[in-house]
């Protein structure tokens, strides 16, 4: 049976990155050898990770003056390094969810952090708005998607002071404005890439600014430098980020993908408002993520919860099940899900109403 892929990460991939890894596993660009075996700095890999790079810069507009590079580490090693590299007395938070949470943590080892707004009061279902980025801190950070509680900032933000962004769970979903960030991050594993990587962009002028010394691996100079080279990349997921790239492009880029993502998510958040069974967990519209949907039951039909569960699975929907902070189920319905998946999961919230 077809399966549909609903995880929220690692998570699905377009067919024809998994395809064409299949094939750089076997013979790696021509070269005779397997992409899990070729030296990073042969001729064929570092032209592999130059053009990743010159399609990163492409898809996103990244205005001159800002380099792109690969890490590994995952987000969550930005949380610190984001600090390190920029904190020099103080740092504003937003914090509109767990990993927010978690980036907010480790910024208060590297100086002052402020927590500038907190949608924590209501177990994070919305995302605060009217607050005031104090004009004397280094950075500003917000989390543009949270992940674990569907909601997401889809504008840009104005702010006095640079912003840096974790994009993770959002990044190359829609158009954004680079030129409005000092810093963006995102973890490859939601989609762009298997796990093992994380890409970064970085306006230049950023950098250099702080006092205090900085290891050599967690100073973003060193990569920039190096063209992401340093030290051994992870030139797996470095490769199959490319190839994901080259389809995004093939479909039309980041506002075409934006569009099919908005029609995918109004067709399933129209049926969680419609279907007597299910609730959104976040009200407003306007802070609903179009990557990751939740839903619980409502009241007077939680008992169904589990059984609703088996019964996606036997239609061969699989990864709903919500993040145990919020229970109930969460649909990430990243650019790599086909619209038939979300039809898919619409027609059995259909049809269990109906036995219902
Ligand atoms: C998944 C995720 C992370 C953590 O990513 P790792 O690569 O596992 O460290 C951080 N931030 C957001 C928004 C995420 O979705």
């Amino acid at each position: 049976m077809k399966k549909h892929n609903f995880y929220a990460g690692p998570s699905i991939l377009p067919q024809y990155t998994l395809d064409k890894t299949i094939e750089g596993i076997r013979n790696f660009s021509g070269s005779g050898l397997s992409v899990l075996e070729i030296s990073h700095r042969s001729k064929e890999f570092v032209a592999c990770m130059d053009d990743t790079i010159a399609l990163v810069k492409e898809l996103l507009d990244v205005p001159a003056g800002y380099q792109v590079i690969f890490l590994g580490g995952g987000a969550s090693l930005q949380f610190c390094m984001v600090p390190m590299n920029l904190s020099e007395k103080k740092s504003a938070y937003l914090v509109t969810g767990e990993w927010a949470s978690k980036a907010f943590k480790e910024a208060k080892l590297f100086g002052e952090a402020v927590e500038v707004a907190s949608s924590k009061d209501k177990n994070f279902s919305y995302i605060p708005k009217n607050y005031a980025v104090p004009a004397d801190a280094d950075y500003f950070h917000i989390t543009t998607n949270n992940t674990i509680f569907g909601t997401e900032l889809k504008k840009d933000p104005d702010s006095p002071v640079p912003v840096v962004a974790d994009m993770s769970s959002d990044i190359f979903s829609r158009p954004v404005d680079v030129s409005k960030y000092a810093l963006i991050y995102a973890g490859a594993q939601k989609n762009l890439a298997p796990a093992g990587v994380t890409l970064v962009i970085i306006r230049e002028d950023a950098l250099g600014k702080v006092s205090r010394q900085i290891p050599t691996m967690l100073d973003y100079r060193t990569h920039i430098k190096a063209g992401s080279m340093f030290n051994t990349p992870p030139v797996f997921a470095v490769f199959a980020a490319q190839q994901t790239l080259i389809w995004l492009k093939e479909k039309g880029g980041v506002k075409a993908m934006h569009k099919i993502n908005q029609e995918k998510a109004s067709m399933l958040y129209d049926e969680i408002e419609r279907n007597k069974l299910f609730v959104p967990t976040v009200s407003d519209p306007e802070d609903r993520s179009l990557m990751n949907i939740c839903f619980v039951m409502a009241p007077e039909y939680r008992e169904l919860e589990k059984e609703f569960s088996g019964f996606a699975r036997s239609k061969g929907i699989v990864g709903i099940e919500g993040h145990r902070s919020v229970g109930g189920f969460r649909a990430s319905t990243y650019n790599a899900l086909p619209v038939e998946s979300v039809k898919a999961l619409v027609d059995a919230m259909k049809e269990f109403e109906s036995k219902n």
